[in-house]
């Protein structure tokens, strides 16, 4: 078995495991070394970066479904290493992120508000679970160890003509309560405006 292989580039004689497998020669190792080649692809892919990008492009739209999946698998795999990635990203860029995403809620504002709306309309309950979950987090009410399916279940249940109601509110006067699946029930609205957060200790538990 051969050890070393002197490069037809850079002409130094280095150890096998330097060089590329290649099928198509004699003795299956590319006539390059690993450096060499790589430069010689860079400079290839610099040269030819227009016909390159053409060509991707059109091999993605003839393989959608393949290279979605290939996609997927590679995120799956390295799942802990992608998520560093975006985290050292955003480390890095959150300044930059944060002028970008600004610029562009400004300048799309009338689109995402419609958006928005839409999603609403299609989801329901989905969008009354998140609003109360953003409501509840800002006023600290919901522990973090509470099962948000349990409350999702609870919104989608939700009787048509009824409201879900937090049996404490999460804002009164005396008490606080909590954004937990124990804490709601289903009221008619009209018996909601007349609770409108007002908890009086002596009628609760009755
Ligand atoms: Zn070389």
């Amino acid at each position: 078995m051969i050890k070393t292989k002197r490069c037809c580039h850079c002409k130094e004689i280095k150890i096998i495991k330097d060089f590329n497998k290649n099928k198509s020669t004699k003795d299956k190792f590319a006539h390059a070394c690993r450096l060499c080649g790589k430069k010689q692809n860079n400079e290839y892919s610099r040269r030819n970066r227009e016909k390159l990008r053409q060509k991707a492009k059109i091999y993605y739209y003839e393989n959608l479904e393949k290279v979605r999946l290939n996609k997927r698998e590679y995120a799956k795999k390295n799942r802990k290493a992608e998520l560093k990635r975006a985290k050292d990203w955003y480390q890095e860029n959150k300044k930059r992120k944060y002028e970008y995403d600004k610029k562009y809620a400004e300048a799309n504002r009338d689109k995402r508000r419609l958006a928005s709306r839409k999603f609403k309309k299609r989801h329901p309950s989905n969008s009354k679970v998140w609003c109360a979950i953003r409501r509840a987090s800002k006023l600290k009410a919901m522990p973090t160890w509470v099962d948000k399916n349990e409350l999702k279940n609870i919104y989608k249940n939700c009787p048509s003509g009824y409201h879900v109601d937090h049996i404490i509110p999460l804002i009164s006067k005396t008490v606080c309560g909590l954004h937990v699946p124990w804490n709601l029930q289903y009221l008619l609205p009209i018996e909601n405006l007349k609770k409108a957060n007002h908890y009086d200790p002596y009628s609760y538990g009755e």
